[in-house]
């Protein structure tokens, strides 16, 4: 591990005023410290935000849910309100990793989770455009089977692994984002980033920009709703797909939807075409195959993972009937 320096501020303003593209910030480390042991991160800095305000639950005014960037995932699946108002985030947080790594990890460090892909996360391999931009892809000509299926490009093919992320995009959450300049929300479809010709940027954020909080809208899908994750064991494994599914009903009419997917690209994906299908419809009416068709409408599988077209067009449909509790 590279030598690195060490700070605790005491208030988010020191942490914003050390911070830059020398630094990064720690909560729980839980995916961070792997990094840096394996020299894939080499921060300069580490400014650990562990003892700052930052791990609050509070009701907002709007009827809407704020989480602290701080946060343990643990703390959070567990919470009365999130449990009670928000089920999908919960179900989606007690899908990820073990209960001893949730323990420790936070909101907002799981928001920058990075992919898992084995040529990323082995410095032994000599190509990887997000781990060392201009090397290659060595998923691309080798082992693909966990890789996108949509959204991807010739530099990159790597899946975000974040369960949460999936159900706060498919909740319309917001990410508020704080630097020196101020703060901003960021709506979670303009969090991550697809690769593009940059993959080693995995988001949105600019050097010094620092997660302090998630809002959640005004609840609608805390009765109808489901979070799927088909992995390949049943436990501390990453999706090989996953949906999140919240559906806003009205008697037997669907009034709003949302469904996300996980693992299928380089970003939680929204299948918004796919939902609008469902708004205004009487549950009796739905075409499930039609949704799920719609909601991987343009997957582009490679060779080892053409699987994942046909399970997660089941994944979708399994969540919705879940969700909706019809056979
Ligand atoms: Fe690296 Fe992305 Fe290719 Fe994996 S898929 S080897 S992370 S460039």
């Amino acid at each position: 591990m590279m030598e690195f320096e060490y700070l605790r501020p005491a208030s988010i303003h020191a942490a914003l005023s050390a911070a830059g593209s020398h630094a990064r910030y720690i909560g729980g480390g839980t995916n961070l410290v792997d990094l840096m042991k394996s020299g894939i991160e080499q921060p300069e800095l580490l400014i650990d935000i562990n003892h700052l305000q930052l791990a609050a639950i509070e009701e907002l005014p709007n009827g809407g849910l704020r989480i602290g960037a701080g946060a343990r995932n643990s703390d959070t699946a567990n919470h009365r309100l999130v449990r009670e108002r928000y089920p999908l985030l919960a179900q989606s947080l007690v899908a990820g990793a073990s209960p001893q790594l949730r323990n420790l990890a936070t909101v907002g460090g799981n928001l920058m989770q990075r992919t898992r892909c084995d040529y990323f996360a082995d410095t032994r391999f000599p190509h990887c455009n997000k781990r060392k931009p201009g090397s290659g892809c060595g998923a691309l000509e080798g082992d693909h089977h966990l890789h996108a299926i949509l959204g991807g490009s010739k530099h990159c093919i790597a899946v975000n692994p974040s369960d949460m992320s999936v159900a706060l995009l498919a909740l319309g959450a917001n990410v508020n984002v704080r630097n020196r300049n101020g703060e901003r929300p960021v709506p979670m479809s303009a969090f991550h980033r697809l690769p593009g010709e940059h993959p080693e940027r995995d988001t949105h954020l600019e050097p010094g920009d620092l997660i302090v909080s998630v809002d959640l809208p005004s609840p609608v899908f805390a009765k109808n709703y489901h979070y799927l994750k088909v992995r390949e064991r049943a436990s501390y494994a990453f999706a090989l797909v996953s949906v999140a599914v919240g559906i806003e009903q009205d008697g037997d009419r669907i009034r709003s939807a949302a469904i996300a997917l996980g693992g299928v690209a380089h970003k939680p994906w929204l299948a918004a075409d796919a939902a609008a299908m469902l708004a205004d419809k009487p549950v009796r009416d739905i075409d499930f195959a039609a949704v799920a068709a719609a909601a991987v409408n343009g997957a582009k599988p490679l060779p080892q993972n053409s699987y994942k077209v046909p399970m997660a067009r089941n994944a979708v449909q399994r969540a919705l009937r879940n969700a909706l509790e019809v056979a």
